[in-house]
């Protein structure tokens, strides 16, 4: 049968990635992916067939792995985190239609979201969303419309992409419209670099998170009218308490 994974890696570290995307690494006889990721799959590019393309060049790299897997050659696409969360899996499927015989199998990953949200505590014990602040694929007024939507509903919200070198303001904007609908003490927190070397995190309050200055390998939350901070983790009590 002709092969492609398309693996979620997990956020970075080897034990942080599940047995079942170890094993679909294992198998593969290429491997295709964004630079950085295949630099964290080194321990198995051994022996193995790299296929890299620069960050830009999406659509490219799956095809390419599309048509590697079409040659007969199990083929593993790796993504960071989980393949379907702002990832490979979606534009591989839908490209895959033009391949009939590549059998495409999607592993999960430990998403950004996750792995933060445990580095921070447990900020995500109640109902959540994920928002991603790069608009080179989606209009920036979409944003805001869901970050206004959120504010709304009281979510707690996880945003993935929240600043890059050209997008500086994008985390003030996010954090401007939710300080409409919860006061700036509201906790809050961010992680960069979960799981790699150099992680890094903070809890700190809405109103001081308008003003700080992240990059694109960070991911951050923004607590529900619920959230605290107990001993120096961030905590949406889910209200077990109240019933005790
Ligand atoms: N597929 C990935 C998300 C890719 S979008 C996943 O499921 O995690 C890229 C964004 O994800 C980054 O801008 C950042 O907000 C977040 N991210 C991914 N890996 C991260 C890591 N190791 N540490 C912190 N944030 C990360």
């Amino acid at each position: 049968m002709k092969r492609l994974y398309v693996i979620g890696m997990g956020p970075g570290s080897m034990d942080q990635m599940t047995p079942q995307a170890k094993k679909a690494l294992e198998e593969s006889q290429v491997l295709c992916g964004y630079t950085t990721y295949i630099e964290l799959a080194k321990k198995w590019t051994e022996g193995k067939e790299v296929l890299t393309t620069p960050m830009t060049k999406e659509l490219e790299r799956c095809r390419m792995a599309l048509e590697q897997a079409e040659q007969g050659k199990t083929t593993a696409m790796i993504c960071s985190g989980d393949a379907g969360v702002y990832g490979m899996a979606g534009p591989i499927l839908q490209m895959s239609e033009e391949f009939p015989e590549v059998e495409v199998e999607v592993i999960a990953g430990v998403t950004a979201a996750l792995s933060g949200a445990a580095a921070l505590g447990a900020p995500l014990m109640h109902d959540f969303v994920v928002i991603s602040l790069s608009d080179l694929l989606t209009p920036w007024q979409v944003i805001e419309k869901r970050l206004d939507c959120a504010g709304q509903g009281d979510f707690v919200v996880c945003l993935y992409n929240p600043m890059s070198k050209k997008r500086t303001d994008h985390l003030r904007r996010a954090c401007e419209i939710l300080l409409q609908y919860r006061p700036a003490t509201t906790p809050c927190g961010w992680v960069k670099n979960i799981g790699r070397e150099g992680q890094t995190s903070k809890i700190l309050t809405l109103g001081e998170l308008k003003e700080e200055q992240v990059d694109m390998f960070t991911t951050v939350f923004i607590g529900s009218s619920s959230t605290q901070v107990y001993s120096g983790h961030l905590v949406t009590p889910r209200g077990y308490e109240a019933k005790v």
